[in-house]
């Protein structure tokens, strides 16, 4: 057991109270709480539409097919990001291509994104990393000249902002993770949100078979037959998991609080800690906080990890990039050397315990950790 775990969830009473009394309605696939969250959803970030999925994952991938994005396409995106950024691109049969990040704040620069533009590219994915938003302005005034699709990675970015602007304000559609670890949970599921309302529309349809009516819309009132439009997925967010995520999505102003605090206060620990790199802070960038990571020597970075644990710290690594995996590497000819400034960030990060309820002492004693083994280890 560790002493200080990497995630504690902030589910409270409210929220199981809430799972409970949908338990008890007998209506548990997608419905009416499901439609209570989409819409303060799209309230909190603004955006005109929000469809709930079952993970960011499928958000992503029924974006793409929304968007005709198929066989002979290719979208640019990170290498520094969890695969299933670039595996959404893999479900399509289109082919993902890379583009480089920032050194110091790991979000793609939009020059290398537009180098590698190409007759065939269709969309572009940006991705929050680690919750700083990426310069949307930019990146999509490239898709503009190109007259490419945005599809944000918002996985670790719900609360995240960049000058006066949010999720979906320049780009056709941002993508969520409800995921057990993210900012707010329903343990699996995802959403859209966009301001595109017909966008939103073919969502409704792709993530539950094509049909033309939820089970909402076919039993609630007098039955209504439904329609089949194309060959849709599975992938609808259910009332269980809305009336999980509500209270949280709620609360969210003082959880992202509690977050930035714990934020700033490693932030300023490590400042001083020798041997300890941190990622740059971007102006005018609210911060989502999603995950707080250190950079040290890739020599001595995996001893480092084992040290933590050892010590009883909770730790991760987001992440190590996805063209050296095996699967880019045969199917794409990704090969090392090829996006230095994300290798360079995979090699040497890891990611620390950083969540609502991390309390002062907890977070001192992962800082007191990170020192003795920077002192050993230097
Ligand atoms: C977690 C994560 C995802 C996948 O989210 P799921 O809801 O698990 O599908 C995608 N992109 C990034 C950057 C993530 O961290």
């Amino acid at each position: 057991m560790n002493k200080v775990p990497f995630f504690r969830s902030a589910v409270d009473e409210s929220d199981i109270e809430r799972v409970s009394s949908v338990l008890r309605t007998n209506f548990l696939t997608t419905g009416q709480v499901t439609a209570e969250f989409e819409s303060k959803l799209a309230d909190y970030t603004d955006t005109g539409f929000a469809v709930g999925t079952m993970s960011c994952t499928s958000a992503m991938h029924l974006c793409l097919i929304a968007m005709g994005v198929g066989p002979g396409d290719e979208v640019i995106t990170t290498p520094m990001s969890f695969v299933a950024t670039a595996n959404v691109v893999s479900h399509v049969g289109a082919r993902p291509v890379f583009a480089d990040v920032d050194s110091e704040t790991g979000n793609l620069i939009p020059e290398l994104v537009e180098a590698v533009v190409t007759e065939r590219t269709k969309a572009i994915i940006p991705v929050h990393l680690y919750g700083q938003m990426c310069d949307m302005e930019a990146i999509c005034q490239i898709a503009g000249k190109y007259n490419l699709h945005v599809i944000e990675d918002a996985a670790h970015g719900l609360e995240a902002r960049r000058n006066e602007y949010g999720l979906g304000s320049h780009s056709n559609a941002a993508c969520l993770s409800f995921y057990a670890t993210k900012n707010i949970t329903s343990g699996e599921g995802g959403a859209v949100v966009t301001n595109d309302e017909s966008l939103a529309d073919r969502l409704r349809t792709l993530r539950l078979h094509g049909m033309s009516a939820d089970a909402a819309d076919r039993y609630t009132g007098l039955y209504r037959h439904y329609d089949v439009v194309n060959a849709g997925w599975k992938a609808n967010m259910n009332n269980i998991q809305a009336a999980l995520a509500i209270g949280q999505l709620e609360r969210i102003a003082q959880l992202h609080r509690l977050r930035i605090n714990a934020y700033n206060f490693y932030d300023e620990a490590f400042a001083k800690v020798k041997g300890i790199a941190l990622m740059r802070r971007i102006d005018n960038v609210r911060h989502a906080a999603h995950l707080f990571t250190i950079r040290v020597d890739p020599d001595v970075r995996d001893a480092f990890l084992h040290g933590l644990q050892e010590r009883g710290i909770g730790v991760a690594v987001n992440f190590r990039p996805i063209h050296l995996m095996s699967h880019y590497k045969s199917s794409y000819g990704c090969f090392e050397g090829q996006y230095p400034n994300a290798e360079a960030i995979g090699s040497s990060t890891i990611s620390l315990p950083l969540f609502p309820g991390v309390t002062i002492d907890e977070q001192q004693q992962v800082i007191d950790a990170v020192a003795d083994i920077a002192a050993e280890l230097g």
